[in-house]
């Protein structure tokens, strides 16, 4: 999609280097860490959010490679929390889909 910042990640045509790829999906650091570790898994195809209705094999592979970037960055056994926020009131602020995994450090129980 054009003009679609996670797109132009995911192609390499912006950004660092990527922590994991594959044929369907991208990793990479946020650029605004809220955690020792947080690193953002997108999607190659562009979908704006759960509510586009994404298949359910991207969505499952999505979640093993959450554990596969977990286990990259050292925080498979300490623990680590995947997020993924849907429109405003989540505070979705970028509309690729993504999905957070933070870890690192003891993290906040809270939750909303
Ligand atoms: P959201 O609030 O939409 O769930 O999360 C968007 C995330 O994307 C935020 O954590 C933000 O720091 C991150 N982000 C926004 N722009 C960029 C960028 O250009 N590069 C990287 N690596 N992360 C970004
Ligand atoms: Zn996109």
């Amino acid at each position: 999609m054009q003009d679609c910042l996670f797109c132009k990640i995911a192609a390499g045509e912006i950004g660092g280097p990527h922590v994991y790829e594959d044929e369907m999906v991208v990793a990479f650091d946020d650029i605004s860490p809220q955690a020792p570790v947080h690193t953002l898994i997108i999607p190659k195809q562009h979908c704006a959010n759960l509510n586009d209705e994404p298949d359910v094999a991207l969505l499952g592979h999505i979640l093993q490679v959450a554990h596969e970037v977990a286990r990259i960055k050292g925080i498979d056994q300490s623990g680590y929390r995947v997020v993924q926020n849907n429109g405003p009131d989540a505070g979705q602020t970028v509309f690729h889909l993504h999905f957070h995994v933070i870890g690192g450090k003891e993290l906040s129980l809270g939750m909303a």
